[in-house]
């Protein structure tokens, strides 16, 4: 691990930003490294969920320029200082609410309200989790909700994947590289999956579905890693165990865009709706990373995003002014 060299600042009154980043994973910091290279000292608010998805990931494998793979909390750490080698301000903070109606933009963060020019909302996306206490024990231990981060670790050994989405289904046939069998377990019957993607999972010869099937404690907590799950059969309430080592999760992604609602365009599910990449409804106010791309997901897209939203932030104030 590298050593913490970032400090804790406390929040210093600024009349007005030229620009803050809301969230601290991999979109959010390549944008403070790029706005803070371009001397515009950025305030980056950290939130319930540092560093992102990338800081609950373990090896991260597939990050351009790490050829033995980097431990995902040090990749953040490492962005981190990059940024704040530039002068970017990292500091926790959350958002209670925000007023894009007037210029400059204001934040309330509960004991103050910061004012900017700008804003960068790289919130992120929270996988969606069971909520079993023995699966938050064991994430980054068998239990992942990202496949193509984490999947790799699982050569040879069953694993199974929870869901009945396109996630779910994508998820399982992802994870066929990898693994002897892949059980999917879903709670119900029908399939929220495309036609296409329910078949081409169904017909896979790895792929054993196991629908009517709740997940109710995943085995393995004092050993620290996934051994089994203790299934119940939603219609008969049996009881079994699967054995497996890993349990992925492909149940959904809720993105951290709420409070944004009735403020700038989201689509159905929560997502914020952009235009060429990073572009929100209201000028001066652009979003990167997993808030705004459902189809993609990496921590490499979020970097590039995040580096497309400082970029038109610089842009932007070069047009209306600091
Ligand atoms: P989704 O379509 O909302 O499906 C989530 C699945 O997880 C549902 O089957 C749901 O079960 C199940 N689920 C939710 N909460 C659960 C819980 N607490 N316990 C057990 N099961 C639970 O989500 P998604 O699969 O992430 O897809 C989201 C959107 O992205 C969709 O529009 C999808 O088409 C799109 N997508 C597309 C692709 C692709 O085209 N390649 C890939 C991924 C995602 P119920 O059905 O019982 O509610």
């Amino acid at each position: 691990m590298l050593p913490r060299r970032i400090k804790q600042f406390t929040f210093m009154a600024q009349d007005i930003r030229d620009t803050v980043i809301l969230g601290t994973g991999c979109a959010g910091l390549t944008a403070a490294i790029y706005a803070a290279r371009a001397n515009l000292k950025p305030l980056v608010l950290e939130g319930h969920e540092p560093g992102g998805q990338l800081s609950i990931t373990t090896l991260v494998e597939n990050f351009p320029g790490w050829p033995d793979g980097i431990q995902g909390p040090e990749l953040i750490e490492r962005m981190k200082l990059q940024a704040t080698r530039f002068g970017a301000d990292i500091q926790m903070g959350h958002l209670v609410s925000v007023d894009l109606s007037k210029r400059p933009f204001a934040l309330n963060l509960g004991k103050e309200t910061v004012h900017t020019r700008t804003l960068i909302i790289a919130s992120g996306a929270s996988a969606r989790w069971l909520g079993l206490p023995s699966e938050q024990a064991l994430i980054g231990h068998g239990v992942s909700s990202c496949a193509t981060c984490d999947g790799f670790f699982f050569s040879g050994k069953d694993i199974a994947v929870v869901g009945g989405g396109d996630s779910a289904m994508e998820e399982a046939l992802f994870l066929t590289r990898f693994a002897t069998k892949v059980t999917l377990i879903h709670r119900r019957e029908q399939f929220r999956a495309s036609r296409i993607m329910l078949e081409r999972a169904m017909g896979h010869e790895k792929i054993k579905f196991l629908s009517n099937t709740a997940v109710d404690e995943v085995l393995g907590v004092e050993q620290k890693e996934v051994t089994g799950l203790r299934l119940r059969n939603t219609l008969t309430h049996d009881e079994s165990t699967l054995p497996v080592s890993a349990m992925f999760l492909g149940i959904g992604h809720i993105p951290n865009a709420k409070m944004f609602q009735g403020l700038i365009d989201l689509d159905d599910d929560g997502y914020i709706r952009t235009t060429d990449q990073v572009f929100t409804r209201v000028p001066g106010v652009f979003a990167c990373g997993d808030v705004q791309d459902r189809r993609y997901r990496q921590a490499i897209t979020a970097a590039g995003s995040g580096c497309a939203a400082a970029l038109e932030v610089e842009k932007y104030l070069e047009e209306h002014g600091r």
